[in-house]
């Protein structure tokens, strides 16, 4: 699994990094940092739960290349 980020959309809820600190690291003003995210098998459930927190849609969850 692959978040892949638009860092564009963030509007800086760390909503995501509430899910999980490790997956979603944030910049000094609590926006997402911009480089897409690899994500463990073993995290792929904080991983999922900070995507679909996003409000904005900013995260967005790719599966074998697939959205
Ligand atoms: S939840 Fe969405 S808007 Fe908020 S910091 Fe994360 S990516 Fe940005």
């Amino acid at each position: 699994m692959r978040i892949r980020v638009i860092r564009d959309k963030c509007q800086g809820h760390a909503r995501c990094w509430a899910q999980s600190p490790a997956l979603f690291e944030l910049d000094d003003e609590g926006y997402i940092l911009p480089a897409d995210i690899v994500v463990p098998v073993e995290q792929e459930r904080a991983a999922w739960l900070g995507a679909k927190s996003c409000p904005e849609r900013a995260l967005v969850i790719e599966q074998d290349g697939k959205e």
